[in-house]
């Protein structure tokens, strides 16, 4: 076992070395991703989204963490990107959306109002039980569907064909909400955006980076936001850092917001004490929660 151990490990040192071959780098991926889902190495991380006026958490975002050293190294976004394109990324959701749902449950017990907000990758999208067996997770949990959100990238949105427009379809239909993440770094269209029964928009944090900035995406906030007041949708301001970023967005039409400023993401037990902290304020004088 020892000598299995050791031999993984020296084939993880190439992650230190500059890798020059990106099929190697694909290829130790898919068996690390193989390896932490035989191994229970997956974990998940939650961030709180707060309403923007009130800066009470509504909801929060449910992202995937590993244990795995070279999973670790690697970062979520790219093994994600490497699952998608191996498949494994199958496995991967429904291991976020049994245990995602299992603690909603939990803490629905206490917050009955809060929510989860799950990404899933394009290609989820586009299998014909999608809806159906999400809703089918959902009820088994003991939960309603407004209790979850569902986050897909606007990126991948070129990839959605006909089967993935139904299944937002059904989604809507059967309660669920749908948000378009990443908003303003994709290529979508207005007409696209009107047919397609996306409820919510996430500002991508570069342009709340951006505020107050000469930069080109300086403006892009305000132009989403008018975006979805056109097409009444609500959003989410992703990447609050700083007061100044914060002071700013408050000042807009944007009801809800997330990022390091306010929250990190946080595990379990730390969730449910951050929640459990009913009366707490946000002090701007301090930049820090008063409890
Ligand atoms: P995302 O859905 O846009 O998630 C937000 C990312 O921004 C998270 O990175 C979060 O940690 C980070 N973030 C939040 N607030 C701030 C901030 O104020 N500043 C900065 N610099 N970063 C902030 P993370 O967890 O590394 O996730 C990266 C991406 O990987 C996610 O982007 C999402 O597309 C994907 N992902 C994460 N978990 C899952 C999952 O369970 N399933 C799927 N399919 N994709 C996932
Ligand atoms: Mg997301
Ligand atoms: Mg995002």
């Amino acid at each position: 076992m020892f000598e299995a151990k050791n031999r993984g490990r020296n084939r993880w040192q190439v992650l230190n070395q500059n890798i020059v071959d990106q099929n190697e780098l694909k290829k130790l991926t898919q068996e690390a991703i193989e390896e932490a889902l035989q191994n229970n190495q997956f974990y998940l991380v939650y961030q709180p989204i707060f309403n923007t006026h009130t800066l009470k958490p509504v909801g929060a975002e449910v992202l995937l963490r590993s244990t795995h050293e070279a999973l670790k190294k690697i970062g979520t976004q790219a093994y994600i990107e490497i699952a998608e394109a191996s498949g494994a990324i199958r496995r991967i959701d429904s291991f976020v959306v049994n245990l995602a749902l299992a603690q909603l449950a939990r803490i629905r017990e206490t917050h009955p109002n809060f929510h989860f907000s799950i990404n899933f990758s394009a290609a989820e999208l586009t299998t014909p039980d999608f809806a159906e067996s999400l809703s089918h997770a959902v009820a088994s949990a003991g939960l309603t569907s407004d209790a979850v959100e569902i986050e897909v990238t606007e990126t991948r949105w070129a990839e959605f064909g006909r089967q993935a427009l139904k299944n937002l379809e059904k989604l809507h239909h059967a309660g669920f909400l749908v948000a378009l993440d990443d908003f303003g770094t994709g290529y979508n269209s207005f007409a696209q955006l009107n047919s397609s029964h996306i409820a919510r928009l996430k500002i991508d944090r570069r342009f709340v980076a951006a505020i107050n900035t000469e930069s080109r995406d300086a403006n892009m906030v305000n132009i989403i936001l008018g975006t979805a007041q056109l097409y009444k949708m609500d959003v989410v301001a992703e990447g609050i850092e700083t007061e100044e970023q914060l002071a700013y967005i408050q000042a807009q039409n944007c009801q809800y917001i997330q990022g390091y400023l306010l929250a990190r993401p946080m595990e379990w037990d730390n969730l449910c004490e951050f929640l459990n902290r009913d009366k707490a304020t946000w002090e701007s004088t301090t930049g820090k929660w008063r409890i």
